[in-house]
């Protein structure tokens, strides 16, 4: 890891002159939807090859100075991550499993040749923001605040090399629950003409250009009634590796086996996806990471071995699918109610984010 100048980085806080009053913000988090209003402040580090990692600030909310000719804005050498922000009962805030999101920008700034941040470092960003911002944090049911770190390349240089001056930021937003009105299963579109990531790609790195292509095959799913597309393995075609943004499960005989598409690189290491298969485990469950094919999945919802399916990811937790749609067909019912399993895993996960059950695994960090 390229270690700051200064390891741990301190954080110096410019306070926003602009900063919502607690009127202006319960109105927002009444009714915050997602990705749409932000916090009054931000992050802000800065690295170069010379210094490294230095000038760390909170400062307020608002837009970024970049030159025309900023590498992020030819060659998009960018990379981010998403998790949250609960508030428990007595009002402290938590989040989950931190150490893993810094963990996952590590590896995807090793891929992007962008510079590593310290586990501590990307931790503390975290808090820092919170403690100004924490009132932002809701806390009706399932609300959450999403916190979005990312880190771009803003050297001006038109040149085709990793950038020499580099920016992590971190945002946040508050976040109303998913699901309004219960957890409702949603229908998948199997893409057959795109693929997300190929051998060698950028597939298990959290990166923007990602999700440019996704939007394409995204968009198809929307035309075809579908909330989200699934993606085959770039190369044969023929295994199931995830979502546009989650990952995805099937459950086997009767609610004793879990199974989800193994880690082959181009599949994004989902920490939901994760920490499922650990509470799986926990509850004597089979868990099997292994190729799935799209032929496996029809013909178990035919012969009864396969009885629900769900997808996970920080935003939605578990969404449970009902179909799987393409241009061959239908798989499953589009009017399937919401597994078991999938609705009990869902419980135990919100349970232990939300501080409702005993944290046995150490998952949870106070912000
Ligand atoms: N796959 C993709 C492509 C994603 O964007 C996400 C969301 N980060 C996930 C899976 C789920 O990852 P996580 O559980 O860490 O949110």
């Amino acid at each position: 890891i390229a270690e700051s100048s200064t390891f741990p980085l301190k954080f110096e806080l410019t306070p926003s002159q602009a900063a919502r009053d607690e009127a202006e913000r319960e109105v927002i988090l009444a009714d915050p939807g997602f990705g749409k209003h932000f916090t009054d402040h931000m992050v802000k580090i800065d690295w170069t090859i010379e210094d490294g990692w230095h000038d760390a600030e909170v400062i307020p909310y608002g837009p970024l100075m970049l030159d025309p000719s900023a590498a992020v804005l030819h060659y998009a050498q960018e990379i981010f991550e998403g998790l949250k922000a609960y508030r428990h009962a007595d009002g402290s805030i938590w989040t989950f499993r931190p150490g893993k999101n810094a963990e996952r920008l590590q590896r995807s700034a090793r891929r992007l040749a962008l510079p590593e941040l310290a586990t501590e470092d990307f931790i503390e960003s975290l808090k820092q923001l919170v403690a100004v911002d924490g009132s932002w944090v809701p806390s009706a049911p399932e609300t959450s605040l999403y916190i979005r770190p990312f880190m771009i390349a803003n050297e001006s240089f038109l040149g085709v090399r990793p950038s020499q001056r580099v920016a992590y930021y971190v945002i946040a937003s508050p976040a109303g629950a998913y699901f309004h009105g219960g957890v409702a299963p949603v229908s998948i579109w199997l893409s057959t003409e795109y693929s997300r990531a190929g051998r060698g790609g950028t597939g298990a790195a959290k990166c923007g250009g990602n999700y440019a292509a996704s939007l394409l095959p995204q968009q198809e799913a929307y035309e075809n009634g579908c909330a989200q597309v699934l993606f085959l393995d770039g190369e044969t075609g023929r295994h199931i590796d995830e979502l546009g943004g989650m990952n995805i499960f099937f459950v086997h005989d009767g609610g004793t086996k879990l199974v989800t598409p193994r880690l082959t690189g181009t599949i994004l290491e989902g920490i939901t996806r994760d920490s499922i298969i650990q509470l799986a485990k926990d509850r004597g469950m089979t868990v099997q990471e292994r190729d799935v094919t799209v032929e496996e999945w029809r013909q178990g919802v035919a012969d009864g071995s396969i009885t629900e399916v769900f997808a996970c990811g920080t935003a939605a937790v578990i969404t449970p699918i009902s179909a799987l749609k393409s241009v061959d067909g239908v798989i499953g019912d589009e009017n399937a109610p919401a597994g078991e399993l999938t609705m009990s895993i869902r419980q135990e996960l919100t349970d232990i984010q939300y501080g409702r059950v005993a944290d046995r695994h150490g998952w949870l960090t106070r912000l």
